[in-house]
């Protein structure tokens, strides 16, 4: 199976703009150049590039798609905590496996719609339903199982969880579209045991392993009394971060965790829409120009629908862009070139993947966006994908495979999916007493 994307507008790993031929075998990028392809001979798909803008698929790295249903039904006037405790976990006790199914196929519609090829989710109750999703979908997914011993409904004692995550990266751990990865889920509901093991398993299994940290001020005042330390400073102690890690949020944090991060190589997932909208104070609390500055390994990611009210990382990374460069007064320092690598080759680097960049031996995970209208034909096509209005997709391959065609999804019916969606969220909503 071959793939001939001809002669669109692509934004290259170097920042630049230029008109190029891609030829895809194999699953991945065999040819890119302004000269024609010598594969001329070989049968294959053939998509048209006029009038179109090709970019490396995007990456999600922290989301929560089981949460999915959930959107806009938590108030938007909840902070952090009980956001959490009052909801959330309410929400999770409710969920079947079938509604994850359904949660987890609307997600990857609705990412794959933006230009989304690959996510990562770092706390789902059933990795099982995930694997249909994908196997339906057909989006690249990482996935981490649920993992807490201290405190909330959902945790287990500590051997049952390494247990769980164990099995979990067995079971899941080919190199297929679905990727098992380790995960905890941190913000002060996990043992010193848990994260050191856990990370002993990621090391074991070579995969990445993620965790919740300083996700808002509350969360380093319960460290503070539970560790007498900072999320970040006791995790350094504890030696779980390494290059393996992706730590989510770190919303409020020091200098000094900032060059911790830098020093054990350890990556931070940012999620801009979330912390602004439960107004957690980045400008009090947040370190992010120095993280940008200094070289510390992040990428941007949505987080759950239900926080941010949206899966397009493409927003993320675009309101990550505004932040820093008002939080720094330096509007120099961070472009939107840096942005769209926040969500492209950064987050593939994070989680060990060979994509996220156009160049020749990548996966050919690939987004085609229309880039007819106002905001994509005037002036810097990278400034209209950042700032201006979500662009349209029109094509997106994952794995060489065709899985949006003309703006439509080739394997899902969106109409099915919302259907269920609804009924479900309702469903929901009606046994968690929201509803009447
Ligand atoms: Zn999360």
């Amino acid at each position: 199976m071959t793939l001939l994307i001809r002669n669109p507008l692509a934004i290259t790993s170097d920042g630049k703009v230029s008109r190029v031929n891609v030829f895809v075998e194999d699953e991945r990028i065999q040819f890119i150049s302004q000269d024609t392809p010598p594969f001329g001979s070989k049968r294959g798909e053939v998509i048209e590039g006029e009038g179109k803008l090709l970019l490396p698929g995007l990456i999600n790295a922290h989301i929560h798609t089981e949460e999915t249903l959930w959107m806009n039904m938590i108030p938007d006037t909840v902070p952090h905590i009980p956001w959490f405790n009052e909801y959330t976990l309410p929400y999770y006790h409710s969920l079947t496996e079938e509604d994850a199914y359904w949660s987890t196929l609307l997600s990857h519609a609705l990412m794959l719609l933006c230009g989304v090829t690959c996510c990562a989710d770092s706390a789902n109750l059933w990795p099982d339903a995930d694997a249909k999703a994908v196997s339906r979908s057909g989006i690249r997914f990482y996935v981490g199982i649920w993992a807490s011993d201290l405190s909330g409904t959902l945790s287990k004692d500590t051997a049952k969880c390494l247990e769980d995550v164990e099995k979990h990266l067995k079971k899941y751990s080919g190199r297929g579209r679905l990727r098992g990865m380790a995960s905890v889920i941190g913000s002060n509901t996990c043992s010193d045991e848990l994260y050191f093991e856990a990370a002993r398993l990621a090391a074991r299994y070579d995969t990445p392993i993620t965790s919740h940290e300083s996700s808002g001020h509350e969360d380093v005042i319960q460290s503070l009394k539970r560790t007498g330390e900072r999320p970040i400073e006791h995790l350094v102690k504890i030696g779980f971060l390494t290059r393996r890690t992706i730590i989510s949020h770190a919303t409020d944090i020091t200098s000094s965790e900032v060059n911790s991060l830098k020093a054990t190589g350890a990556g931070v997932a940012l999620c801009p829409a979330t912390e602004l909208k439960k107004g957690k104070g980045l400008h009090a609390y947040g370190r992010l120009t120095e993280i940008v500055r200094l070289g510390v390994r992040y990428c941007a990611a949505t987080d759950n629908a239900n926080s941010s009210n949206s899966l397009n990382p493409m927003r993320a990374a675009g309101l990550l862009a505004l932040l820093v460069k008002d939080l720094s007064l330096d509007p120099s320092i961070f472009t939107a070139r840096d942005a769209l690598r926040s969500i492209t080759e950064y987050p593939a680097d994070l989680l060990g993947l060979n994509a996220g960049r156009l160049e020749v031996g990548s996966l050919a995970d690939l987004a085609l966006y229309d880039a007819s209208n106002a905001y994509l034909s005037l002036g810097d096509p990278v400034q209209g994908m950042v700032y201006c209005d979500p662009p349209r997709v029109v094509d997106v391959v994952v794995n060489g495979e065709l899985v949006v065609s003309g703006g439509g999804l080739t394997r899902l019916n969106m109409e099915e999916i919302l259907r269920e969606a609804r009924s479900r969220a309702e469903s929901i909503a009606r046994r968690m007493g929201v509803l009447g």
